[in-house]
C-alpha cells in the first residue's frame, strides 16, 4: 500500500487548521509561530501493543488515548496545546483501523484545537508514537520542582477508577456489569486536564499528571522539589464505584496503578484562597490531600494516623509507560 495514499486518505483531511501553522503536513517538516513571549512545550510518548494496550482494542479508543496521554502532559505543565505529530508503525495498512484510529484521534484533536502537523508511516509490529506542542507566557510553566516545604497539595478528578477497569480487564478482580461500564471509560478515554492546568498558572506551585499512580508521581515532584509530604488516605478522593469495591481492592488501585490522568499539584499557603475563588470554574472537583514537609519522603497516614506502607511501588500496571520520562 502507497504511503503518501495513505496519508492523503487519513491524515491530510482533519478537521483542525491553525492560523500559527505556516506549513504543515506536506512539506519535509513542519512550520509553527509560537507566540511571541511564550515558550514552546514539547512532548511525546510511545504506545507499544501488547505493552501498553492489548492488540484488538478498538482503534478508535487507542487513537483517541494516544493523543490524550500527552496532551495530559502538556496540562501539568500549564501549557495550552497546539499542535501534534504522529509516527505510526503498522503490520498492515487496514483502512478500517486507520479509520477508526483517526476517528478517535481527531475527536481528542478537536476538543482542544490541536492541528496535526506531521509525522511518518512505517510497517512493522503496531507502535503509536504521537508528539504534543503548545505553549505557556515565558517563565510561567508549571514545573515538579517548586513545590515547597507547607505547600498543600492537591488532585483534580478521582483516583482509582482506571485501575478498578484495568484489573477487570484482566480478569484480577471482577466488577459487575453496572459498575464497570461507569470507570471504562477512565481506562480507554482518559480526559487531559488542559483546561484545569491552564487555570493553575499563577497558582500552583508544582505540577505532574498521574500516570503512575499517585505515590510514584507525587514522589516525583517531591525529589525534583527537595521536600516530603504528608497526605491522609481519608482525604483520598474517589467515586462511589471505588467506595462499593473498596473492602476487596483496598487502597492500591487510588495510590499506586496510575491511568488516572488526573492533575497532583502544590500551593503554597498564600495562594490557597486564589485557588479556592477558581474551583466553580474549573470542570473537576479539586481536593487537598495533604501538605509539603520538610522531612523527606513520602508519609501515608490512614484514618487513625498510622502510617500506611503502599504493597507497590507503583508501574504494576498493564499499560504502563515505556517512557518514564513524562
Ligand atoms: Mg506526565
Amino acid at each position: 500500500v502507497d504511503e503518501f495514499e495513505i496519508i492523503r486518505t487519513y491524515f491530510a483531511t482533519q478537521p483542525e487548521t491553525r492560523a500559527d501553522v505556516v506549513l504543515g503536513i506536506g512539506d519535509d517538516a513542519a512550520l509553527l509561530r509560537v507566540p511571541l513571549g511564550h515558550e514552546l512545550v514539547a512532548t511525546t510518548d510511545t504506545l507499544v501493543a501488547g505493552v501498553h494496550f492489548l492488540a484488538d482494542t478498538d482503534p478508535a479508543d487507542l487513537g483517541y488515548r494516544a493523543l490524550a496521554v500527552n496532551l495530559s502532559d502538556l496540562a501539568a505543565m500549564g501549557a495550552e496545546p497546539a499542535w501534534a505529530t504522529l509516527s505510526l508503525t503498522l503490520p498492515d495498512a487496514e483502512p478500517r483501523w486507520l479509520e477508526g484510529f483517526c476517528r478517535g484521534f481527531y475527536e481528542l484533536s478537536r476538543e482542544f484545537g490541536v492541528q496535526l502537523v506531521g509525522g511518518n508511516l512505517a510497517h512493522g509490529p503496531l507502535n503509536i508514537t504521537v508528539g504534543a506542542y503548545g505553549h505557556v507566557p515565558v517563565d510561567t510553566a508549571l514545573r515538579r520542582d517548586g513545590a515547597g516545604v507547607g505547600d498543600a497539595i492537591y488532585v483534580t478528578g478521582v483516583l482509582g477508577d482506571a485501575a478498578l477497569a484495568l484489573n477487570h480487564v484482566l480478569g484480577r478482580q471482577l466488577l459487575d456489569a453496572v459498575a464497570f461500564a461507569s470507570v471504562r471509560a477512565r481506562l480507554v478515554r482518559p480526559h487531559p486536564r488542559v483546561a484545569e492546568g491552564l487555570r493553575l498558572r499563577g497558582i500552583a506551585s508544582a505540577a505532574i499528571d498521574i500516570s503512575d499512580g499517585l505515590l510514584a508521581d507525587l514522589g516525583h515532584v517531591l525529589a525534583a522539589s527537595g521536600v516530603g509530604a504528608r497526605i491522609e488516605l481519608s482525604r483520598l478522593p474517589v467515586s462511589d464505584v471505588y467506595r462499593g469495591e473498596f473492602a476487596r481492592a483496598g487502597w492500591e488501585p487510588a495510590l499506586t496503578q496510575g491511568d488516572d490522568y488526573e492533575l497532583c499539584f502544590s500551593v503554597p499557603p498564600g495562594r490557597v484562597a486564589a485557588l479556592e475563588a477558581l474551583t466553580p470554574m474549573l470542570g473537576c472537583r479539586i481536593t487537598r490531600i495533604g501538605e509539603a514537609v520538610s522531612e523527606a519522603g513520602l508519609t501515608v497516614l490512614d484514618a487513625s494516623g498510622h502510617r500506611y506502607v503502599a504493597r507497590h511501588a507503583g508501574y504494576d500496571h498493564f499499560t504502563q509507560h515505556a517512557n518514564k520520562g513524562n
